[in-house]
């Protein structure tokens, strides 16, 4: 009796365990389906990433989630949770052959040094790796407990939408940058600059905040490629418009102008302000060497600086900030128009002036 009455509870058990098992994998079906459809929906990688982790945090309910996309130079990262990041960084370096952790760009956080930091047991580290035509990742995944042939299924199948929808956005994005891009100095051309200089004026009337504009152009840069070649000439476009670009503003617009010639826009920022910007960046290009081959080169830029007035007409702004670096080169080059000058006021107060002589 008692026999028949445990076989009978185990019969019962093992029963309600199946039909539990198959609610939940039509439970778990369904959610898939779900995120799929949406990864389908998103407009950039970091959402279609995200869109990944949530859909196996809610299946999974995982540990550790890191996305790791191969760059041209080193890696994108998605990690969850951000405590993991010390022990993975040193296994993505090693698996991509990073030399520094320089080419780790983070996607969904900003570290800060000393941050919390927890280990784990790397034998549990999972991987799943895709590679495609234009595009590979690798995904680090630590399960809460070892998975099954059913949730390996479910990570793959993830893993294939996401993968199609990456594909998709990284074509898309191509497509656009090639439109927006110069090829050389991979800053904005001018077409790009004046779809983001309108944007940027209607944005300023929009708000009530001022709008500044720089131009530059390279000092006797005929001689450069007289002297030392072509592609040397080449390299120092790259090279101090890369400069120039790491020392503005993220919301500042650096565009090739044409030739060796460069225009950037600067949003919420006052003629003054722009002016001291650009007076930076011209002591930076100066001190700069670019070497090339056995070459050390030096250049020097002059700055035409304007601000967008009342009527907020962008042939204006330009022309303006043109006919300020006419101004600069008359001055001698290697010098910023309008040129700053400092007012010390009886009480001893400082302001900054402009002067157009
Ligand atoms: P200035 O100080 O008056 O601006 O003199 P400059 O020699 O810089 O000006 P100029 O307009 O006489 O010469 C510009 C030179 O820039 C000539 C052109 O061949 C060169 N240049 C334009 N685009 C490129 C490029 O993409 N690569 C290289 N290497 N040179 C370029
Ligand atoms: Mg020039
Ligand atoms: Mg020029």
């Amino acid at each position: 009796m008692k026999q028949t009455f445990g076989s009978l509870s185990e019969r019962v058990t093992a029963l309600f365990s199946m039909i539990f098992t198959a609610a939940k994998k039509q439970a778990d079906h369904k959610k898939l389906a779900q995120h799929i459809l949406l990864l389908n929906k998103k407009q950039s990688s970091v959402d279609i990433i995200s869109e990944v982790a949530l859909c196996l945090k809610d299946i999974l309910n995982y540990r550790l989630f890191a996305f790791v996309m191969k760059k041209d130079a080193g890696v994108d990262v998605w990690l969850d949770p951000r405590m993991y990041k010390k022990t993975l960084e040193d296994i993505i370096l090693k698996d991509f052959g990073i030399e520094n952790k320089d080419g780790l760009n983070y996607l969904n956080h900003k570290f800060y040094e000393d941050e919390p930091t927890m280990s784990f047991d790397m034998k549990a580290l999972l991987y799943y790796e895709i590679t495609e035509e234009n595009l590979s990742f690798r995904l680090y995944m630590l399960a809460q407990k070892p998975l099954s042939i059913y949730h390996d299924e479910i990570v793959n199948l993830i893993l294939q939408g996401a993968s199609g929808a990456l594909s998709r956005q990284m074509k898309m994005e191509n497509l656009r940058d090639a439109a927006a891009i110069d090829s050389l100095t991979g800053c904005y051309n001018r077409r790009e600059f004046e779809n983001q200089l309108n944007r940027n004026i209607s944005g300023a009337i929009r708000h009530q905040t001022k709008l500044s504009v720089f131009m530059f152009d390279l000092d006797h840069f005929k001689e450069i490629n007289d002297t030392y070649g072509h592609p040397a000439g080449d390299k120092v476009l790259k090279e101090v418009s890369a400069m120039v670009q790491q020392n503005m503003r993220t919301g500042d617009i650096l565009a090739r102008f044409g030739g060796e010639e460069f225009i950037a826009i600067l949003p919420e920022t006052d003629k003054i302000k722009a002016m001291e910007l650009a007076d930076r960046l011209r002591v930076k290009i100066s001190r700069k060497v670019i070497v090339h081959g056995d070459n050390k080169i030096t250049v020097t830029a002059s700055f035409g600086v304007s601000e967008m007035d009342r009527n907020a007409d962008m042939g204006k702004i330009i022309q303006d900030a043109d006919t300020m670096l006419y101004k600069a080169k008359l001055n001698g080059r290697n010098t910023v128009m309008p040129g700053i000058i400092k007012i010390v006021s009886d009480n001893g107060l400082e302001k900054l002036k402009e002067s157009v002589n």
